[in-house]
Parts: C-alpha cells; sequence; structure tokens
C-alpha cells in the first residue's frame, strides 16, 4: 500500500512572519496522507520549529550534490540535513526552464539527497510543445532514464516523481486526471522495466500542475496516482488543509 503524499511548493513566495502564521494554522495531522511542504531556504529553520510535532514534514525546493565547495548561491546537503529537512524537489521545471537544470544535474543532486537521507521528489513533464507533437512518452522516457541513472532498487523505492506538465502549471488549466493517469502509469512502467513489478509497485508518482481542492479528488481516483505537488493553492492554510482532505481517498 502507498502512503499518499500531497506536497506543497511554495515556490518564491512568503516571508518567514508569514510562513510561521501558516504553521500556526496547522492542526496536528494524521497518518492517511503524508504532508510535506517545500519552502524557500530562508525560512526554513523558522518552519522546522512551527511545523515541530505537526507531523507536516518539510522540503527544500533543490539541493547541491557536492557536501560543501565554491558554489555561490547552492545549499548543500548537509545544511539541509542539519535543519530537518527530509525532502527536496529536483528537477522542477522551472528550476529547469530558467536555470539550466538539465537531466544529468539532477542525477546528481539526487545522488546527494539520497546519501544524505533526504527523499528526492524528482519532477518531470512536457511543455505544450511537446505535447502537441505527442511527444509526451518520449521526453518523460528520456527524463526519467536520466534521473534512475545508477540509482538502486533500494534507493528506488524511496523516492517520489512527480508528473507536473510544464502547460498545466499555474495556468489552470489540468491534464484529465485519465491522461495524468495515462501518463503517471506508463513512468510506472518505465521504473518495472528498469527494476522489477515489485519495485515499481512501492513508488509513489504525484501529479502537479493546477491541482486545487476541488479538483484533487479526481487526481486521486486513478489507480495509479498517489497525491500531489501542488503550487499555487498550498500557500493558504484553508486551501492547504482541503487538499490535504481530498488526499486522503
Ligand atoms: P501550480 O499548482 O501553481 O500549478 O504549480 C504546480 C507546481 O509547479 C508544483 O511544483
Amino acid at each position: 500500500m502507498r502512503i499518499p503524499i500531497l506536497a506543497g511548493n511554495w515556490k518564491m513566495f512568503k516571508t518567514i512572519a508569514e510562513a510561521k502564521k501558516f504553521a500556526e494554522a496547522m492542526p496536528v495531522q494524521g497518518d492517511r496522507v503524508e504532508a510535506i511542504i517545500c519552502a524557500p531556504y530562508t525560512m526554513l529553520p523558522a518552519l522546522s520549529e512551527a511545523l515541530s510535532g505537526k507531523n507536516i514534514a518539510l522540503g527544500a525546493q533543490n539541493i547541491h550534490w557536492a557536501e560543501e565547495g565554491a558554489f555561490t548561491g547552492e545549499i548543500s546537503p548537509l545544511m539541509l540535513q542539519e535543519l530537518g529537512v527530509k525532502y527536496a524537489i529536483i528537477g522542477h521545471s522551472e528550476r529547469r526552464a530558467y536555470f539550466g537544470e538539465t537531466d544529468e544535474t539532477v542525477n546528481q543532486r539526487l545522488h546527494a539527497a539520497l546519501k544524505h537521507g533526504i527523499v528526492p521528489i524528482v519532477c518531470v513533464g512536457e511543455d505544450l510543445e511537446q505535447r502537441e507533437a505527442n511527444q509526451t512518452k518520449e521526453v518523460v522516457k528520456v527524463q526519467m532514464e536520466a534521473a534512475m541513472k545508477d540509482v538502486s532498487s533500494e534507493q528506488m523505492v524511496t523516492m517520489v516523481i512527480a508528473y507536473e506538465p510544464i502547460w498545466a502549471i499555474g495556468t489552470g488549466k489540468t491534464s484529465s486526471a485519465e491522461e495524468a493517469g495515462e501518463v503517471i502509469g506508463f513512468i510506472r512502467q518505465l521504473i518495472a522495466d528498469q527494476y522489477d513489478q515489485n519495485i515499481a509497485n512501492q513508488v509513489r508518482i504525484q501529479y502537479g500542475g493546477s491541482v486545487k481542492p476541488d479538483n484533487i479528488a479526481g487526481f486521486m481516483l486513478q489507480s495509479d496516482i498517489d497525491g500531489a505537488l501542488v503550487g499555487g493553492a498550498s500557500l493558504q492554510p484553508d486551501s492547504f488543509l482541503a487538499l490535504l482532505k481530498g488526499a486522503e481517498q
């Protein structure tokens, strides 16, 4: 049984004061859904404290591959570990599009996360042009194969994959639940091909892209979809709580 996983990606939103206010509004969560907030680096220490005892895990939005070094502007796995960070988003399409993230650096970053006990949430997904050219599966296959390079079976079962079609991010357009379910089923098959069906059955795969409290239930009904990675709708406490409720089924 895969426990659903609902992660808020706050992107570059909120001050420390706003993050604390959000955390204060959070009741203690149950165990039916794993709840995560992936916040900007600046507020991770304050959030770590404010969320303690609430059963909401802390995530970062990126992670560097080296433990330390001359990498101006980057944050290392050791630094995240020190703050109690349990998850790191890796290869988000915004990082790929605006900050030169490649399949190779995604693989390097996820190995560093795994080495330090931080669970990677690896993002894959096609853009509009690729979708219209019917290349979705091809694009996702290339991204997945690069991401899984040198990842052992033991490591693979701990990873989280997020399928986020780029054209659905922040646009209000979503993939239909059936289409998302089909691509996510395809991703699970890729994992089965590279490892085996038993491994593939254990990996949690999320959908992301304009998920809201009023559409999450449809995605959760798809047997291969194990939760969501949510941007805009994760920013307000009421909405985040409604998403968690919606992810319960
Ligand atoms: P939205 O939910 O705002 O579309 O963002 C999705 C996303 O990019 C999550 O990582």
